[in-house]
C-alpha cells in the first residue's frame, strides 16, 4: 500500500496546520504567562506574510487542507486579511479559521469575512466582567461581547473556547450554556493544559466532564456528537454546547495537526520539547521540495501521544515549558 507523504508510522494523516501569527498578545491570562517572564521573540525572526503563505503554498502540496491562525494574539497583525485572502487562493486549502480572543474583532469582523475567512474561535474564560478581568489581566470584557456580536452580525457562528479552571463555578457553566442558548454559539469547555510549567500548579485540574455531568443532569441535555475533537450538544435550535478533554481523554491517535510557529519553527505537537526550524530556509531561497522534506521529518519524530494524563500531571507539569503562543494555541 502507498502511504501518503502527510501520514505518520501510526497511521495519521496530517491534514491540519496551526500557525502562530505573532507571540504577541494584549491580554495576559495568568495560566499562559510564564511566572519566569515572558521573553518575546525578536520582530525581525517573525516569518512575514510571504514568507508564512509560501509555506502554506508548500504545506498545501504535502497534504494540508486547513489552516487555523492563532498567537499571541492574531489580530495583531495588521496584515492578516491580506494574508487570509492569499492562503484562501491556495490550490488544495479548503478552510481558513482563526482562534482570537476577541479583543479587537469589533473593529476587524467585516473585514475578516471580507478576506474569506471561514470560521472563528474567540476564548472567553468568564461572563463576569470582574473574573475575566482577574484571570486576563484586561479590564476588555465587553470589547470581547462586541467582537462576538460583530462577528455574529457577519453571518459567522462562532465557537467560545472556555479553559475549564478550578475557579470556575458551575453557577458560571449555567450562564454559559444561557449564554449558548440564545445566540448562535457553540461554547466548548476546554481542559486545562500544563503549558508554560504553570498550566496546572497555579490552579488545579479539573476534567470537564465534571461540568459536563452537572450540565446534562440540571438541563436534560441530550443527543451528543463529535464534531472534531468536541463532544458536543445542540441546545435549541440556536446554539450548542461541547466538552473537550485533551488530558483525561486524549485525542492523539487522531491528531492530524501540525504546528508552525510565529518564528518558524514546525512541531508536530503542543507539547514537543523541540521542533525543526525553516525560517533560515525560507530565507535564504531553499527549494520547495526541501522545506517539505522537513514537514516528513516532523512527522517522523512525531510521537503516538502526549503522554499526559490525570495520574502523571502534577509530576510532568514543571517539565513543561512550552510558550503556548509562540508556538499558537
Ligand atoms: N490570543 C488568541 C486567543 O486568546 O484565543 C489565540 C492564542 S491563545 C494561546 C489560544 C487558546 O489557548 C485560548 O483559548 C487560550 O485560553 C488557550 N490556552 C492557553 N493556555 C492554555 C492552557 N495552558 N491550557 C488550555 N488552553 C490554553
Amino acid at each position: 500500500m502507498k502511504t501518503e507523504k502527510n501520514t505518520d508510522k501510526y497511521g495519521r494523516r496530517h491534514t491540519y496546520l496551526r500557525i502562530s501569527l505573532t507571540d504577541r498578545c494584549n491580554l495576559s491570562c495568568f495560566y499562559c504567562t510564564p511566572k519566569y517572564g515572558l521573553k518575546l521573540s525578536d520582530r525581525a525572526d517573525q516569518l512575514g506574510r510571504r514568507e508564512i503563505v509560501r509555506t502554506v503554498r508548500i504545506a498545501a502540496e504535502f497534504g494540508i487542507s486547513k489552516i487555523r491562525f492563532t498567537g499571541g494574539e492574531p489580530l495583531f497583525r495588521k496584515d492578516i486579511h491580506s494574508i487570509i485572502r492569499q492562503v484562501k487562493a491556495i490550490h488544495g486549502i479548503e478552510r481558513v479559521s482563526i482562534t482570537t480572543n476577541g479583543v479587537m474583532l469589533k473593529h476587524t469582523a467585516a473585514a475578516l469575512k471580507d478576506a474569506g475567512l471561514d470560521s472563528l474561535n474567540i476564548s472567553l474564560d468568564s461572563l463576569d466582567p470582574e473574573r475575566f478581568n482577574t484571570i486576563t489581566g484586561s479590564n476588555a470584557f465587553h470589547d470581547v461581547m462586541d467582537g462576538i456580536f460583530a462577528a455574529i452580525g457577519q453571518g459567522f457562528r462562532p465557537k467560545i473556547n472556555v479553559v475549564a479552571l478550578d475557579s470556575l463555578g458551575l453557577d458560571e457553566a449555567d450562564r454559559f450554556l444561557e449564554f449558548a442558548s440564545i445566540h448562535p454559539v457553540t461554547v466548548r469547555f476546554i481542559e486545562l493544559m500544563p503549558l508554560c510549567g504553570e498550566g496546572s500548579s497555579k490552579t488545579g485540574f479539573v476534567p470537564v466532564s465534571t461540568i459536563e455531568e452537572y450540565l446534562v443532569m440540571k438541563h436534560g441535555l441530550m443527543n451528543p456528537s463529535m464534531d472534531g475533537v468536541a463532544k458536543v450538544y445542540p441546545l435549541g435550535r440556536r446554539g450548542a454546547i461541547g466538552f473537550i478533554s485533551p488530558i483525561s481523554h486524549p485525542f492523539c491517535d487522531k491528531c492530524n495537526r501540525i504546528r508552525l510557529s510565529s518564528t518558524g519553527t514546525l512541531y508536530g505537537c503542543l507539547f514537543d520539547s523541540s521542533g525543526i526550524n525553516i525560517r533560515h530556509m525560507l530565507r535564504n531561497n531553499t527549494g520547495d521540495e526541501e522545506i517539505m522534506h522537513i514537514f516528513r521529518e516532523v512527522l517522523l519524530f512525531k510521537k503516538p501521544s502526549h503522554g499526559l494524563d490525570e495520574s502523571n500531571l502534577k509530576d510532568r507539569a514543571p517539565e513543561i515549558k512550552n510558550l503556548i503562543r509562540l508556538i499558537g494555541g
